[in-house]
């Protein structure tokens, strides 16, 4: 095959947030009030500044309100206290790392589950590693939520085509190949986890080694299994020219995924906020997203709708009994 022109496409995360987009201001147009988020920011990084400032900008687009709440670190856990037990306040983000170590864990796991728009509480993650996708078992009314970043990719995975949808639901990644380069708490293992729970065999590569993520033994909610790959046998290298689609978050601007070890047509996406492609990948790759953040974003705005619909569902409840 010829190396000079792309065959492929690079697909924007705008194109693929459109849909949810129109759907979340639909699903807010229903509502009889303005959900409000409300960002926590308790350090002087400006990424952070300049992500609150974006992050405040896309939610009044689209029909919430945002309230940035700025403070000084040590009064961090007094104000995300204040904002938990706001009846106005919908969601709630904090802005890491504050402190930068085992206290930001703390300070994240104080969030109400009931305002986590950003789906990072160990409950929700908890029922992403055991395949659990409701919160009211055996009803099944209220779903659980899922964090944002490995949402938007199944999302993105779903808009590319690559879950097949005549398979049944909970299997329509069968005999898929994805390699992950990250294996962060935050996003690479959880959607590792996702993806094998969705039928993929999935290879998820760190700084350190390789595992092997697949699906439990049937079709049931079953919890995914890993395997730690030999690393004579296996790496990013012997792996990746075999998947169908690789997966990149790696958070240096001097690291590049190799483009020889990508095969044609693959399906590639960067996570990174930093390019972990080379533009020629467009020579390789059968579809290209090279960034996700407005997928991200909408995928946030999604979970406040869902937490609102789900205490909505736990009100109802309540009035009748
Ligand atoms: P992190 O530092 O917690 O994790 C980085 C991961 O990459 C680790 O698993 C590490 O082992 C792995 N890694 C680093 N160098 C590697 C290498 N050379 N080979 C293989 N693996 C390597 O970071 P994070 O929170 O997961 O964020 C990663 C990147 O993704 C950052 O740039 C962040 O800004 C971005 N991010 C984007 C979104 C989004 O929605 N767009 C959301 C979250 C994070």
């Amino acid at each position: 095959m010829s190396d000079s022109k792309p065959a492929g496409r690079t697909v924007l995360a705008s194109t693929i947030a459109k849909p949810y987009i129109d759907e979340i201001e639909h699903g807010v147009r229903e509502l009889t009030f303005t959900p409000t988020v409300v960002g926590l920011l308790a350090n002087d990084d400006p990424a952070a500044k300049m992500y609150a400032t974006w992050t405040g900008k896309t939610c009044e687009a689209h029909g919430f309100r945002y309230q940035l709440r700025t403070c000084d670190k040590n009064d961090l856990e007094a104000a995300l206290v204040t904002a938990n037990h706001d009846p106005d306040v919908h969601g709630i983000m904090v802005y890491f790392p504050v402190f930068g170590d085992n206290q930001d864990q703390y300070l994240q796991q104080l969030i109400s589950p009931q305002k986590d728009v950003e789906g990072l509480n160990f409950l929700y993650y908890h029922n992403l590693y055991h395949n659990v996708r409701f919160l009211d078992p055996p009803h099944n009314e209220q779903k659980s939520i899922l964090p944002c970043t490995p949402l938007a990719m199944v999302k993105i995975l779903e808009y590319l085509g690559v879950y097949n949808k005549i398979l049944p639901y909970g299997n329509r990644l069968f005999g898929k190949k994805v390699l992950i380069v990250n294996r962060s708490e935050i996003v690479g293992r959880p959607l590792a986890a996702l993806l094998a729970n969705d039928g993929a065999t999935v290879y998820s590569a760190d700084v350190n080694d390789i595992q092997q993520f697949t699906r439990g033994d049937d079709l049931s909610h079953t919890r995914h299994k890993v395997v730690e790959l030999d690393p004579e046998e296996y790496s990013v290298a012997t792996v990746a020219p075999r998947c169908d689609v690789i997966i990149t978050g790696v958070p240096s601007e001097n690291y590049k995924f190799p483009t020889d070890l990508v095969s044609y047509g693959t399906t590639v996406i960067n996570f990174s906020s930093a390019k972990n492609f080379d533009d020629d990948i467009k020579l390789r790759a059968g579809l290209y997203v090279p960034s996700i953040g407005k997928v991200t974003i909408a995928m946030l705005l999604r979970n406040l709708l869902r937490l609102i619909d789900n205490q909505a569902i736990r009100d109802r409840k309540a009035d009748k009994t």
